[in-house]
């Protein structure tokens, strides 16, 4: 089913379902995602309670809810990468799983549409009076788009009917307050407009644009936090205590011992003072929730990054369908605004771990940056959006920059472990864990690894936009015409690329391909004949033509190892330069330079630095080499294959001379 065309869109994305990955580098982490992620990440929801909080509200298991109070939220997400897999491919096994889950969601549903795992077994009389801090709409926004992927799957209507039933309460609610209350997490605004455009039931937008207008405009907003955070404070003791009665009634029933250990969220308790500080004072002046502001007013980014990121989203969703001009305006100024002042060079955004968010421009430390993985995973969302509205190749190029580097430092090769936060510099700490009390992020890599394909083609009038050099086989639908299209790369380890078209009869048409911003000298020949236009880094480069069955596109995106330096306005980063290759920055750990400490040691800027592709380390690397004296050599990883050989000391931004 194609529901991909926005009204004020200059581009149409081609979904994942009609591409089929064929390269060595994505295709096998899609394998990976498919045969040890999923079902691990399923075992870990298990073992924590997850889905057993679904048993006990659909009144199938006597149980007490365990764990945190946005744990549904997990669940539903690996619930829309399982279907997005079983979408292109046959697996008896996993397809039972979710059809299991997917029933339990259907019983635990009260009859007036409200689910919510942490509120409807023990106090449902307390639902909806947090906005800003529980996350029922949070969640309500992952079940829908969790409905939504199954029904595009298999077109079954199973949890659509859910997530209707509790969008439609869900408005229910909305219309009958008058106050300006909005979700403390946003999500359910873009979850409601891909409502509407399944359903075409206009209600649905009309709520995601009331909750993303409502925004910013609460009168007495301290005081209303202050109140809300006791409110929230009062409902985590007295969900202990409805627990612990229970416990005490039922000793016998055998509870989830991590589950339970999650009861209270302890991830403040680690924070420094200045961070606790930081953390307090986001929260009471409502910048942490993106409280403090109406959208269209937002300069300056500010508050919890993942929050930031699903909001744009959604307001990016709002204009796609409306067209409100200053919605468009303020979300083009405000990402260039990231990108020029608060984003890693991997991409990374989200530098404060207090807040788990946007620090002031240019305050980008590189020990313990924070850089969740799931804020890059939702800049890559926004941008990708950004990228259909205006068909401008910056939008491409950072979702290049997330993919290879922010989101997938996130997942380790072997698709068991993953990081939360990503820092750009290790003392050998940090290690990979296989979950989380707040297990956002596994789940969030695994839907978007699972649907890969639609991050690569878009369709206009004109012709077809080639946005990602990942190698696969597609169909595209271009003036009721198919297109065949098989792309050939090897991708990011060096930048030839083969395109070959398949036509069942001559046609006009363009084909815009991206000139990826990193690349200085590209080469393009059709059937052999060279291209002479202008191949700009960072623009698209239009080939019009009748193009015939057969037509061979060959491009050569030259990768040569480079120093990059720094923005001298990044204080940590003054004196120092990073080490790229086409689309990948490097980091050097110390497990391959064993005879110096790499924290303190000093790349020489004139140098001509080699490359050697190694296909035994880490499934496969190209590594970059150089030296640092004249005796002594370096080398050089990708940075997101970094602790895949535990723990070790590492460093993206190195000293130069
Ligand atoms: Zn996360």
């Amino acid at each position: 089913m194609d529901d991909n065309k926005r009204p004020y869109n200059k581009l149409s994305y081609v979904p994942f379902f009609k591409i089929k990955i064929t390269d060595d580098f994505w295709a096998t982490r899609q394998k990976i995602n498919r045969e040890v992620s999923i079902p691990r990440q399923l075992e870990q929801l298990e073992e924590d309670h997850h889905i057993t909080n679904f048993r006990v509200a659909a009144g199938v298991k006597n149980g007490t809810h365990l764990g945190e109070f946005y744990f549904d939220s997990d669940l539903y997400k690996w619930l829309e990468a399982a279907f997005y897999i079983l979408h292109m491919h046959k697996d008896n096994n996993l397809e039972k799983k979710v059809n299991e889950i997917v029933d339990l969601i259907v019983k635990a549903q009260l009859k007036d549409g409200y689910v919510n795992t942490f509120y409807s077994p023990r106090f449902i009389e307390k639902r909806f009076t947090n906005f800003p801090f529980m996350h029922e709409l949070y969640c309500a926004g992952h079940l829908i788009q969790a409905a939504i992927a199954q029904y595009k799957a298999n077109g079954s209507k199973e949890l659509l009917k859910v997530a209707e039933k509790f969008a439609n309460f869900i408005a229910k609610v909305f219309q009958n307050k008058k106050n300006k209350e909005v979700p403390g997490h946003e999500e359910i605004e873009m979850a409601l407009i891909e409502l509407f455009r399944i359903t075409k039931k206009r209600d649905y937008l009309i709520l995601s644009r009331k909750l993303i207008n409502n925004r910013g405009h609460i009168s007495g907003l301290t005081a209303y936090v202050i109140r809300k955070y006791l409110n929230f404070n009062q409902t985590l003791k007295v969900a202990k205590k409805v627990n612990d009665i229970f416990k005490k009634k039922k000793p016998n029933l055998n509870y989830s011992k991590r589950g339970e250990e999650y009861e209270v969220t302890d991830f403040y308790s680690d924070l420094t003072l200045n961070e606790k500080i930081k953390f307090i004072l986001s929260i009471l002046n409502g910048k942490c929730f993106q409280l403090n502001i109406p959208v269209r007013e937002i300069v300056d980014p500010e508050g919890h990054a993942v929050r930031a990121m699903y909001l744009f989203c959604g307001v990016a969703d709002l204009y796609s369908e409306l067209g409100d001009q200053s919605l468009l305006n303020v979300l083009q100024r405000i990402w260039l605004k990231i990108v020029k002042g608060k984003m890693y060079i991997s991409g990374g955004i989200g530098s404060i771990k207090g807040i788990e968010g946007f620090q002031k421009d240019f305050k980008l430390r590189n020990e313990k940056s924070y850089s969740e993985t799931c804020a890059a995973i939702g800049f890559l969302m926004w941008s990708w959006r950004l990228l259909q509205i205006t068909g401008h190749c910056k939008y491409a190029d950072l979702i290049e920059r997330l993919l290879y580097n922010a989101m997938l430092v996130g997942y380790s090769i072997d698709g068991r472990k993953y990081f939360y936060s990503n820092p750009l510099v290790s003392y050998g700490q940090e290690e990979r864990k296989e979950w989380f009390l707040c297990a956002c992020c596994p789940p969030n890599v695994a839907r978007i690894i699972a649907s890969l394909g639609n991050y690569i083609y878009s369709m206009s009038e004109k012709g077809i936009w080639i946005h990602q050099y990942i190698g696969n086989e597609s169909q595209v639908t271009l003036h009721n015409n198919t297109i065949k299209i098989e792309l050939k790369s090897n991708f990011p380890w060096n930048g030839m690329v083969k395109i070959k078209l398949g036509l069942d009869k001559n046609r006009n048409f363009s084909i815009f391909l991206r000139v990826p911003q990193w690349c200085i000298n590209t080469t393009l020949t059709v059937n052999g004949k060279k291209y002479y236009g202008p191949l700009t880094p960072g623009k698209y480069v239009e080939i019009i033509r009748n193009w015939i069955d057969k037509d061979l596109i060959e491009l050569n995106f030259e990768m040569v190892p480079r120093l990059l330096e720094s923005d001298p306005r990044i204080k940590s980063n003054r004196g120092k330069g990073v080490l790229s290759y086409g689309p990948l920055i490097y980091c050097l750990e110390q497990k391959d330079n064993k005879n110096f400490d790499i924290l303190n040691m000093k790349i020489p800027r004139d140098q001509d630095f080699e490359i050697s592709h190694e296909p035994n380390l880490l499934d496969g690397i190209t590594i970059i080499k150089g030296h640092i004296s004249d005796e002594e050599k370096f080398i050089a990883i990708p940075y997101y294959a970094w602790n895949n050989r535990g723990s070790t000391k590492m460093q993206v931004w190195n000293k130069v001379i």
